[in-house]
């Protein structure tokens, strides 16, 4: 049994934190928000009014918050009051600077710590099957791992810090690429008389093969249990992707790297979500194709 604070209960963070309750650690929560709070409560956590209440006695803190600027003041906190040897993990979606600025601060602390986001989304957070992508020392990953285990099924060291982020918004960059390739192949398909089915039967076993295609096909009928059976309901959020690829975006500009798919993704996504769609599924960018001119 572990001793674990877990700040920040959101959509992700609460069925995480909630797996770890029933993994049998002891967990004391805080977040902002108060109705967070309350059904964190819920499923056993312990509810700190401040975050100090949340720390007292923590041997691991958990970090699931928004934005950078949220994990490098939360955690700016958390290092003034935990003891040195803490482990400190940040499970956030976060630009590489501030992760490497958090592990930094920590460093100076004198604490452990991990940058470990996570793909798998709400569906994964609930059934603790979540894929971590963690950076940091060995000696963090491998005190932080047993834990991780509990909420997710794939955990991977990816190398020192920030290499968790790089890792997560190199794949989600290659996913909003192809999310856009696939979708431009159906439109094209469908102006060229071909069926979904046909096309999907010929790229699914060829070599247009990929998960926006095979997975997650972003037209209803050949793969059912995509977001486009479902109206296009998330899923993964449109809104979420487009941070990931404007994350991508500042990466490549702080590290001198030249993504130009990685920017005209970056670019659509910004126009779909202006469009009003932040709150649908990724996959239907394909209608702002469809009824492009
Ligand atoms: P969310 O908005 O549901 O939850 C974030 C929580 O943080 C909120 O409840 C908010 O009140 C709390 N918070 C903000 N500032 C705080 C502070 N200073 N102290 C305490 N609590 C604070 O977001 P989410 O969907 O749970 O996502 C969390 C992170 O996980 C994001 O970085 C997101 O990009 C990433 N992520 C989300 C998904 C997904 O499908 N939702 C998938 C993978 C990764």
């Amino acid at each position: 049994m572990t001793r674990i604070a877990f700040i920040g209960l959101g959509n992700m963070g609460g069925p995480m934190a909630a797996n770890l309750v029933k993994a049998g650690h002891a967990v004391t929560g805080f977040d902002l928000s108060h109705d967070v709070l309350k059904a964190a409560e819920a499923s056993g956590v312990r509810a700190a009014n401040v975050l100090t209440e949340a720390l007292a006695d923590a041997e691991v803190v958990v970090t699931m918050l928004p934005k950078g600027q949220h994990v490098l003041t939360v955690w700016t906190d958390v290092l003034r009051s935990v003891p040195k040897g803490t482990l400190v993990i940040d499970s956030s979606t976060i630009d590489v600077d501030s992760a490497c600025k958090a592990h930094a601060m920590a460093g100076d602390a004198g604490c452990l710590s991990l940058d470990a986001p996570v793909s798998g989304g709400t569906g994964g957070a609930a059934a603790g099957t979540l894929t971590f992508m963690a950076g940091g020392s060995t000696e963090s990953f491998a005190a932080a791992k047993p834990l991780l285990e509990v909420m997710g099924k794939k955990i991977v060291h990816c190398g020192d810090a920030g290499a968790g982020q790089a890792a997560k918004i190199c794949n989600n960059m290659v996913l909003g690429i192809s999310m856009i390739g696939v979708c431009e192949a159906f439109v094209l398909g469908e102006k060229l008389g071909l069926s979904h089915q046909a096309l999907f039967d010929v790229a699914s076993t060829s070599s247009g093969q990929c998960w926006s295609i095979n997975t997650y096909c972003p037209v209803p009928g050949p793969v059912p249990t995509s977001p486009a059976n479902n109206d296009y309901k998330p899923g993964f959020a449109a809104a979420l992707m487009l941070k990931d690829l404007r994350l991508s975006q500042e990466a490549a500009l702080s590290s001198g790297a030249s993504t130009p798919l990685g920017a005209e993704a970056a670019q659509l996504y910004a126009l779909f979500e202006k469009l009003g769609n932040g709150d649908r599924d990724f996959s239907a960018i394909i209608e702002m194709f469809r009824e492009a001119k």
